[in-house]
């Protein structure tokens, strides 16, 4: 099974639930439920703004700690499709 990620908070996406929606209703491949709907961002943030909201998950991602959680989405969230420099 293919497995996704959410190209903006790097959530794992399995369930239909999990995905965004397109503006034509179909399910995005590349961002979460959370971060996209209706062919949009659901808010603007920056990087660090969206790291330091995802680190209070930590425990959903598997992290050890919210500070490991931060540590490690500084090194990830620059590899994501939203925040890469092009
Ligand atoms: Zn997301």
């Amino acid at each position: 099974m293919k497995s996704f990620m959410c190209q903006s908070c790097g959530m794992p996406m399995q369930e239909n639930t999990d995905f965004g929606q397109e503006i034509d209703g179909r399910l995005s491949q590349e961002y979460c439920a959370n971060c996209y709907q209706v062919g949009q961002f659901t808010s603007y943030m920056n990087m660090l703004q969206m790291i330091n909201l995802c680190a209070k998950y930590w425990k959903i991602y598997g992290f050890k700690n919210q500070d490991d959680a931060v540590k490690q989405m500084h090194m990830q969230f620059p590899t994501l499709k939203r925040w890469k420099k092009l």
